[in-house]
């Protein structure tokens, strides 16, 4: 069914809204007080590493990894433990957090120091030390994917640049302000890895990072960039698979399982900076715009700053009525407003009202609009009938787990349904059914 599909030729046009593209990172200052839930990667959450009272330095590590697939978490500032208190994440799951009053002398701790990486075991090391997730918004634990079954069976590493949820350009000045870092990072992977090709893929609205890597790997047979179609979601890790090398995930399958290793441009990025500098990962580059904010920016936060404080930076008005953590298509709405900022975030939206206005929903007039958009080659009217039915086994048979959740239905639905919500919820009936609801 799937391999008959052109997935990178799906999708939807969404208005870029790439205005801060051009816009270099600015440092915002270091803040009085972060919070660093321990829950801010896809896993088992870390365990607090400090007690209230105790001193820590600029990355130092106060959550544990809770396990193989999981990521330590280190302080951005120096300063002292005030509280291990429990925070309410954006997804309504109360964790617990490290809270720490900062000294303001940022004084860097001294166990950082840049790692030796020569073979795949060293590299999982720096991964884990360095506390690196997915920061394209996933948040999967880089170590994990270091380390896939059949090493020998992987031939291309590519990297995500295609960036192609509306306002977001964090990636795009990755590219443009930190490339010596990008190809760092590459070249660790590529070397301790044995992978033999690498494929930079870009979408066509950022000119200036595609012509930056080109000229930068242009003699090097080994990679290649490649520009894809302004298209959403050409990001995501399936379509940017079938479109790079043209093989497919198998369902359930991870992308190992079709001979690739992807990683975010700022990912590996990250990683080539902790290669050189040994500092992990303690700050995160957000792009904050919106019709809600005064001076949208790309701005350099230390992880766990409110995000109150961030959006205060950048001239928030009076009317914000929505703000967003991501961006429009699957960013998640953020209703407290002192929420920190976490790992994978890579942006801030803030609207007033007129852009926080939700359309009624109209009934389905079975236009299929879904079905011609869906990514993923699913056929969202048919799985929202299976879902009112509460009809498992058909949810399974319509492959209703291979939904990726990036809104493109609810975007093209002219009845204004929310396409995307239901599928959510039947990917919860379907879960539910195949593990008894244990999971
Ligand atoms: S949210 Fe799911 S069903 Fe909707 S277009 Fe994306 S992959 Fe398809
Ligand atoms: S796009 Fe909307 S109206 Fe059209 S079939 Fe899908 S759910 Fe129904």
């Amino acid at each position: 069914m799937f391999s008959k599909l052109k997935r990178s030729a799906l999708g939807a046009q969404v208005p870029h809204e790439k205005k801060t593209a051009g816009l270099a990172t600015v440092a915002m200052p270091c803040p009085e007080r972060i919070v660093l839930p321990m829950q801010q990667h896809i896993g088992a959450p870390c365990t607090p590493a400090v007690k209230k009272g105790d001193t820590v330095c600029v990355g130092t590590v106060v959550g544990t990894a809770g396990g193989f697939i999981s990521a330590a978490i280190h302080s951005g500032v120096s300063g002292t433990v005030e509280a291990i208190e429990t925070v309410q994440m954006p997804n309504g799951r109360s964790v617990p957090a490290v809270a720490i009053r900062a000294d303001g002398q940022q004084t860097p701790d001294p166990a950082c120091v840049p790692p030796v990486v020569t073979d795949q075991k060293s590299l999982i090391a720096a991964a884990q030390a360095c506390g690196l997730v997915g920061l394209g918004g996933a948040g999967f634990p880089t170590a994990v994917k270091f380390s896939p079954k059949d090493l020998s069976a992987i031939d291309t590493l590519i990297i995500n640049g295609a960036e192609c949820e509306p306002y977001i350009t964090s990636d795009n000045r990755e590219f443009l302000e930190c490339s010596e870092s990008v190809l760092g990072g590459i070249a660790a992977v590529k070397k301790c890895l044995g992978i033999k090709k690498v494929v930079i893929g870009i979408e066509r609205n950022k000119p200036e990072a595609i012509d930056l890597m080109f000229s930068l790997v242009k003699n090097d047979p080994d990679y290649s960039v490649m520009p894809m179609k302004s298209r959403y979601p050409q990001g995501a890790e399936k379509v940017l698979i079938e479109k790079a090398v043209a093989r497919e995930v198998p369902r359930g399958g991870l992308p190992a399982d079709a001979g690739v290793i992807v990683m975010n441009v700022t990912t590996v990025s990250t990683l080539g900076k902790f290669l050189t500098t040994g500092m992990p990962l303690t700050k995160k580059r957000l792009t904050v715009d919106g019709d809600a904010i005064g001076e949208p920016k790309n701005v350099e936060v230390i992880i766990g700053t409110p995000i109150s404080e961030v959006l205060d930076f950048c001239g928030v008005k009076d009317d914000v009525t929505k703000i967003l953590m991501g961006g429009p298509m699957m960013g998640t709405a953020v209703s407290n407003p002192a929420t920190p900022v976490l790992k994978q975030n890579n942006a801030i939206l803030a609207f007033g009202p007129t852009m926080s206005h939700l359309p009624k929903p109209g009934p389905c007039i079975r236009c299929g609009s879904c079905i011609n958009a869906c990514p993923m080659g699913l056929s969202p009217v048919e799985i929202a009938g299976a879902f009112q039915r509460r009809d498992a086994e058909m949810l399974d048979k319509l492959m209703t787990d291979l939904c990726i959740g990036c809104g493109t239905c609810t975007f093209v639905c002219p009845a204004k349904r929310p396409v995307t919500q239901t599928m959510n919820l039947a990917k919860g009936v379907l879960q539910k059914a195949k593990t008894g609801g244990k999971k």
